[in-house]
Protein backbone atom coordinates (compact mmCIF):
# COMPACT_ATOMS: atom_id res chain seq x y z
CA UNK A 1 0.00 0.00 0.00
CA UNK A 2 1.42 3.30 -0.89
CA UNK A 3 1.46 6.27 1.58
CA UNK A 4 -0.81 8.27 -0.45
CA UNK A 5 -3.08 5.37 -0.77
CA UNK A 6 -2.96 4.91 2.46
CA UNK A 7 -4.06 8.77 3.74
CA UNK A 8 -6.96 8.85 1.60
CA UNK A 9 -7.94 5.66 2.31
CA UNK A 10 -7.74 6.77 6.51
CA UNK A 11 -8.64 10.17 6.21
CA UNK A 12 -9.02 10.65 10.34
CA UNK A 13 -6.68 9.87 13.48
CA UNK A 14 -8.98 6.99 14.83
CA UNK A 15 -9.58 4.95 11.76
CA UNK A 16 -6.05 5.48 10.85
CA UNK A 17 -5.10 4.34 14.35
CA UNK A 18 -7.01 1.28 13.89
CA UNK A 19 -5.70 0.41 10.93
CA UNK A 20 -2.05 0.68 12.42
CA UNK A 21 -2.88 -1.39 15.19
CA UNK A 22 -3.77 -4.18 12.89
CA UNK A 23 -0.41 -3.48 10.62
CA UNK A 24 1.54 -3.84 13.67
CA UNK A 25 -0.55 -7.02 15.30
CA UNK A 26 0.35 -9.03 11.30
CA UNK A 27 3.95 -7.42 11.64
CA UNK A 28 4.41 -8.61 14.71
CA UNK A 29 4.93 -7.10 18.36
CA UNK A 30 8.37 -8.40 19.64
CA UNK A 31 9.23 -7.41 23.37
CA UNK A 32 12.24 -5.14 23.60
CA UNK A 33 13.67 -6.72 27.22
CA UNK A 34 12.68 -10.54 26.51
CA UNK A 35 12.12 -11.03 22.88
CA UNK A 36 8.85 -11.91 23.70
CA UNK A 37 6.09 -11.81 21.04
CA UNK A 38 3.03 -12.68 23.26
CA UNK A 39 1.75 -9.18 24.12
CA UNK A 40 -1.57 -8.59 25.75
CA UNK A 41 -3.33 -4.97 24.16
CA UNK A 42 -4.13 -2.54 26.79
CA UNK A 43 -7.03 -0.40 25.13
CA UNK A 44 -7.06 1.98 27.83
CA UNK A 45 -3.58 3.02 27.62
CA UNK A 46 -3.22 2.19 23.39
CA UNK A 47 -0.16 0.07 24.83
CA UNK A 48 1.30 -3.63 24.35
CA UNK A 49 1.82 -5.12 27.59
CA UNK A 50 4.60 -8.42 27.25
CA UNK A 51 3.26 -11.21 28.37
CA UNK A 52 6.51 -12.70 30.37
CA UNK A 53 7.91 -9.41 31.45
CA UNK A 54 5.35 -6.98 31.54
CA UNK A 55 7.33 -4.92 29.39
CA UNK A 56 5.25 -2.23 27.82
CA UNK A 57 5.62 -1.03 24.23
CA UNK A 58 3.70 1.71 22.71
CA UNK A 59 1.88 1.48 19.41
CA UNK A 60 4.76 3.81 17.87
CA UNK A 61 7.69 1.78 19.06
CA UNK A 62 10.17 -0.42 16.51
CA UNK A 63 8.31 2.08 14.11
CA UNK A 64 9.47 5.77 12.09
CA UNK A 65 7.23 7.17 14.36
CA UNK A 66 8.74 5.86 17.38
CA UNK A 67 9.22 8.38 19.73
CA UNK A 68 7.26 11.18 17.45
CA UNK A 69 5.14 13.27 18.40
CA UNK A 70 3.57 13.64 15.18
CA UNK A 71 0.24 12.23 14.92
CA UNK A 72 -0.25 9.02 13.42
CA UNK A 73 -1.15 10.06 9.32
CA UNK A 74 2.56 11.33 9.35
ZN1 LIG B 1 9.07 -9.15 27.58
Amino acid sequence: MSLISFISEFPDEQSCKNKFKEYRNQAGVVCAKCNGTQHYWKSDKEQYECKKCKTRTTLKSGTVLHKSKLPYRY
